[in-house]
């Protein structure tokens, strides 16, 4: 036997099976995102790796350790995107979509990369629906946004949820609290891990981010950034939560949600599905009031989140399919050309239509059509094409009647 091509790890098939809920999630996805005043937007799957080292941070885990960078045939540096952020930012500088006239609010869905150690609900290769406001600077939208999530979890049936809200405060307020955090984990550091250790000096606040879990438990006695708020920020958040309680969103303030972005300004939230596990957050995200400019693009603010599909897929329940399928059954060269006539029509009329070009008795190919699950089983032998009429079976009822073409059709547009 040949030897076998693997998988790469962290990656994997989605097969027919599963498609469905995939196929569902997304068009939801479309449908909800666009009552909102969403557009969908599509950037290249790799981007100049700088792109990420500016836009995700330098002193990301994301960038310092998980992200698929490799050099192109002329020597360019080439980074899968790790997330969506700063691609849509470069896109809409490059683009000018800034100077038009339509909101600045995109959703985007597909494929990232992260060189993360895989386990249940991480992978190399996973999928997120994205969402980006900007030019919305009012706590309002940061609320919108946590509602329109959770109302399309609800239209797919996602039910165990938890709302987690934070603010990490700007570029004003946060060095304080960078400082005393830097200082507290200083007096501490014996129970650090060797890269929490390296954090305090290069960005304490990505210690939050770390998975071990002593690190986790250590991080309990850091101050919380919610004493550290300016004004702004305060405000900011206060009418943050003010909104969601407006729209009827329960949530819990957890001073720890700092996300593992570096550049979150003022708004942070996850939502998080008790029957996840360990990786249990379906979408994280926040404010990024100043990537923008950073870029070179005017200053303008921006809001977001992004949910893993995966993640999502595994928590949807399952939904049967609506519409049946009619499966023809034939025995003969006569029969056959009869009977791709008729699928052509039956499947202009919009029913799905299984037709199996191989050498079977009729007795097996009914019993094929038993168990893919037809509702309709159409059977043609020599009889039949002489009379110009077909037996139509419904598998739900077991009744057998013989049919024209026009009846035939008929029916089928009725069912
Ligand atoms: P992030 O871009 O890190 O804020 O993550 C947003 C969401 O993407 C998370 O809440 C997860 O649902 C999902 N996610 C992030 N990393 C992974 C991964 N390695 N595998 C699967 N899903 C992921």
């Amino acid at each position: 036997m040949k030897k076998q091509i693997p998988t790469i790890r962290g990656t994997k098939d989605i097969l027919p099976r599963e498609i469905r809920k995939w196929q569902r999630v997304e068009s939801m996805a479309k449908k909800v995102f666009e009552l909102y005043g969403y557009r969908e937007i599509r950037t290249p799957v790799f981007e100049a790796t700088e792109l990420f080292e500016k836009g995700t941070g330098e002193t990301s885990d994301i960038v310092i350790k998980e992200m698929y960078t490799f050099k192109d045939k002329a020597g360019r540096s080439l980074t899968l995107r790790p997330e969506y952020t700063p691609s849509v930012v470069r896109s809409i500088i490059k683009n000018r979509l800034y100077l038009k006239p339509d909101p600045l609010r995109f959703y985007f869905i597909g494929p990232m990369f992260r060189y993360d150690k895989p386990q249940k609900g991480r992978y190399r290769q996973f999928h997120q629906i994205d969402i980006e406001v900007f030019r919305e600077g009012d706590p309002a939208i940061d609320a919108e946004i946590v509602e329109m999530a959770d109302y399309f979890l609800k239209k797919l049936r996602v039910y165990d949820t938890k709302t987690l809200v934070n603010s990490v405060g700007c570029k004003e307020c946060r060095p304080a609290y960078i400082k005393d955090l830097r200082k507290k984990a200083e007096e501490i550091k014996k129970d650090l891990c060797a890269d929490c250790l390296r954090k305090i000096k290069t960005n304490p606040l990505r210690i939050f981010d770390c998975k071990v879990k002593s690190c986790r438990e250590t991080a309990q006695a850091f101050p919380n950034i919610t004493d550290y708020l300016c004004q702004e920020c305060e405000e900011h958040f206060s009418k943050f939560c003010d909104y969601l309680g407006l729209y009827g969103i329960k949530y819990k303030v957890e001073p720890r949600l700092v996300r593992g972005i570096d550049y979150y300004t003022k708004t942070t939230f996850e939502i998080i599905s008790s029957k996840l596990g360990a990786q249990d957050a379906i979408l994280g995200g926040g404010r990024y009031d100043d990537m923008m400019k950073e870029f070179g693009g005017p200053d303008i603010c921006g809001t977001g989140f992004a949910m893993g599909m995966e993640r999502l897929i595994s928590v949807v329940p399952f939904e049967k399919e609506k519409g049946g399928f009619l499966y023809l059954a034939y025995l003969g060269e006569k029969a056959k050309r009869a009977g791709m006539e008729l699928v052509q029509l039956i499947r202009r009329e919009g029913m799905e239509c299984l037709i199996e070009f191989k050498k079977k008795t009729l007795k097996s190919q009914m019993s094929r059509a038993n168990k893919l699950g037809a509702t309709w089983v159409l059977i043609i032998g020599d009889e039949e094409v002489k009379k110009g009429k077909y037996q139509l079976k419904n598998m739900q009822t077991g009744i057998q009647e013989e049919k024209d073409r026009e009846e035939i059709l008929d029916i089928i547009q009725k069912s």
